[in-house]
């Protein structure tokens, strides 16, 4: 195929492609959770005691019996069986940010050569995959390759549906075979016991009596793009990248805002009627969607859950929001910035703290009282992003999220909290002893309760924060569309761990000088303001003032690269936030840094190799062939006499071979590999590779201008994102 007949060809397939029909959608309590070995299903299968057990570690986290752990796995073989399974696999999320799973069948077979299904309680437990493949820094030697996959019972297990038949899936965490964490999830559930620990002695200080266990709650906000398959299997950059590596702007985007919240297209409707089905059978709340600001993205934000099952329901829909995609002939892009000049996609992490006995501590609530705990909470917060926003920058590091972080649509790279005027004002008046308190029937009152409870409502919003609170919780705006939610889990609840144990340390030392509660919580808040309000920050987070102001007065960190931030998991602070409070160990943590590093490096390297193939053997050809036949048409029509405007060729042949010679010295950077540090290779990545990259880019994006319609061999932004 040469010139744009695979373009046309793909316009064709979209144009005829027949309607993908819905099977009528089924009401949703036939449908709700029917895929999910969930409690309810326990109830009715397992014996009361057994139950209670199961009920109280799914509850609680505490730890599971292993002879009740043998009945639950017989309970849920038979549950999987009667449902035609005949598969099962632990589900595991290693460093990167995929899933991973292997499969064993529930059959063995016995002397006489019958099939017999075997499902033990210790194959529940314990598997044992080959571990050696998945990244781990330095933490397992290839020949210990030994992993263990642990089931983890606070997370449901659920049944996958494939043309391949269905699999019995149990949710598990990953470690080395000295005990090491290895995956993602063993860090969110130890963040989270962090968390709990230190939430109960500040709620203890300030007079709770009943405190249940604490947990972290998240809703994430997740945008996507729909491109057709035929076009992205066109795109060789689509399909290796998640990204377009070239691409001119078309001259309608999105400055019309006319898709935002606009009709959803009637084929991405079907499209999103089969895969929240889908959900609904797997028990994950799907709650709202509607078109994002680009045009062909779209967004979908299911109801917030526990953190970890929130973590686990994330991965789980990220791959099935690609499969169904596949179904209905879409490429489901989950990149940070598939195309450049409009919008990107972020995953909003909505994240709150809690419990049975206090509710929601992010939530301000009706008493006085009630208030303190909010403020305290939401000071330790402060102190969190203040002390330890390089981490929250280093944790959604990435290639893919550099494109979109500070790119004026995105939340900038500079770490602040926004709080909402209302808010602000409070912590302000903190700051400069301006809140008065007085005994209110015996209760200590900050005449708060009025302003915090209007304090609630969610249309104070700002979309340049890149964390900001929204009435009830907080919202982590800045995390990449493609990431795993496991991180920023981890960062927001470890940095809140350690802000807690410094409140209640300070607390304590305030109530010994003999105030009453609500003048040491006000001492306490006034400190953190002192130390930490620097951070805090109501303006536009766009705008060049506030990058200089956050920097040069305020002394924040601007990281506008993965290589500025990710070192920064190797600082001193950094490894002593994370030992202290147990979350992950100096050896864990250089582990993820090198693992992430390596990732960096290698995605760009990746792009970089298909930018070169592209160019030399997609653009090049285009552009010559198109200057032969101008340079033909020139001196035919000279011999006619007439010459023609050459200002076309001459353009063409500048920017190919200006192009050429990038290309040329793009394929030299490549070649180097002698670096003294992985820091500074990620360095000349960040800045060398991609320098050359972005300049290639701009040439090709200038021929696309230029060269007829006819020859361009890859489909172009006006047709990706406005053919439907
Ligand atoms: P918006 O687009 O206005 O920010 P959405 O309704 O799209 O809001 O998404 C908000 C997300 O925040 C949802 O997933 C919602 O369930 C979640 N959420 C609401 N309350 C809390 C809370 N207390 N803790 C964590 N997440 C929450
Ligand atoms: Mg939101």
């Amino acid at each position: 195929m040469s010139g744009n007949e695979s373009r046309l060809q793909a316009i064709a397939q979209i144009t005829n492609r027949e309607t993908t029909s819905v099977n009528s959608p089924e009401p949703l309590d036939k449908i709700w959770a029917t895929d999910v070995f969930n409690l309810a299903k326990m109830e009715e299968a397992l014996a009361k005691t057994a139950y209670k057990a199961v009920k109280k570690t799914v509850q609680t986290g505490a730890p599971l019996d292993p002879a009740i752990a043998e009945v639950v796995a017989a309970a849920m073989k038979a549950w999987a069986m009667s449902k035609g399974v005949k598969f099962f696999s632990h589900i595991f999320y290693p460093m990167t940010n995929i899933t991973a799973e292997k499969h064993d069948g529930f059959i063995v077979t016995n002397s006489d050569g019958n099939a017999i299904t075997e499902f033990s309680g210790s194959l529940l437990i314990k598997g044992e995959p080959d571990g050696s493949s998945f990244p781990n820094g330095s933490l397992r030697m290839t020949s210990a390759a030994r992993g263990y996959t642990a089931w983890d019972p606070t997370s449901p297990a659920y049944i996958m549906h494939t043309d391949n038949g269905s699999t019995l899936m149990i949710p598990s965490v990953f470690m080395s075979w000295t005990g090491e964490a290895l995956d993602k999830k063993i860090p969110l559930l130890r963040s989270n016991a962090a968390m709990d620990k230190a939430a109960k002695k500040v709620l203890s200080l300030m007079g709770e009596t009943e405190i249940a266990p604490l947990n972290s709650s998240c809703g994430a906000e997740q945008e996507y793009f729909l491109v057709d398959a035929n076009f992205a299997n066109a795109r060789p950059d689509l399909l290796l990248a998640g990204r377009t590596l070239f691409g001119a702007a078309s001259p309608k985007g999105q400055q019309f805002d006319d898709h935002y919240f606009g009709v959803i297209p009637a084929r991405v409707q079907v499209f999103m009627q089969d895969y929240e089905d889908q959900l609904y059978k797997l028990g994950i709340p799907a709650k709202t969607h509607h078109n994002e600001v680009a045009p062909g993205q779209f967004e979908i934000a299911p109801y917030f859950e526990a953190a970890n099952v929130a973590a686990d329901h994330q991965q789980l829909m990220m791959t099935l929001m690609k499969s169904t995609a596949a179904k209905h002939g879409f490429v489901c892009l989950l990149h940070e910035k598939p195309f450049a000049g409009i919008n990107g996609s972020g995953k909003h992490v909505n994240w709150s703290v809690g419990n049975a006995t206090q509710g929601n501590l992010l939530d301000p609530g009706s008493t006085p009282h009630d208030n303190l705990n909010f403020l305290l909470f939401c000071g330790a917060v402060i102190r969190g992003v203040h002390k330890y926003g390089p981490l929250l920058r280093a944790v959604i590091a990435s290639a893919s999220n550099d494109h979109r972080l500070g790119a004026n649509e995105a939340p900038p790279a500079i770490l602040s909290v926004y709080l909402g005027d209302q808010l602000e004002k409070v912590f302000q008046d903190i700051k400069d002893g301006k809140i008065a308190i007085s005994q209110q029937g015996g209760e200590m009152d900050l005449g708060l309760s009025q302003i915090l409870k209007f304090e609630r409502d969610p249309g104070d919003r700002n979309r340049t924060s890149p964390f900001a609170f929204t009435g009830n919780r907080f919202e982590f705006r800045a995390v990449g569309s493609s990431q795993s939610v496991s991180g920023p889990l981890v960062a927001m609840n470890t940095m809140l761990a350690d802000s807690l144990e410094w409140i209640a340390e300070t607390l304590e030392a305030e109530i010994a000088k003999g105030s009453d509660l609500a003048t040491a919580a006000v001492a306490v808040l006034k400190q953190i303001m002192d130390l930490h309000g620097n951070v805090v920050f109501g303006g536009d987070g766009y705008s060049a003032e506030w990058h200089t102001m956050a920097v040069e007065e305020r002394g924040l960190k601007n990281l506008p690269t993965t290589a500025d931030a990710l070192p920064y998991l190797r600082e001193d602070f950094i490894k002593d936030l994370f030992s202290r409070t147990g979350v992950l160990s100096n050896v864990e943590l250089e582990s993820r840094f090198e693992v992430y590093a390596e990732q960096y490096v290698l995605s760009i390297e990746v792009e970089a190799k298909l930018m070169v193939e592209m160019a030399k053997t997609l653009i090049y050809p285009a552009a010559t062939q198109y200057l032969a036949s101008l340079s033909m048409t020139s001196s035919s029509m000279s011999g006619l006499g007439v010459e023609m405007d050459s200002s076309i060729a001459s353009s063409i042949a500048t920017e190919t071979n200006a192009m050429i010679a990038k290309v040329t010295e793009l394929e030299v950077a490549i070649e180097k590999h002698d670096f003294a540090s992985i820091e500074a290779h990620m360095s000349y990545c960040a800045h060398d590779i991609r320098g050359l990259m972005d300049e290639i880019r701009s040439h090709v994006d200038a021929l696309e201008g230029d060269v007829a319609d006819d020859l361009w061999p890859l489909p172009k932004y006006r047709e990706m994102l406005f053919i439907k």
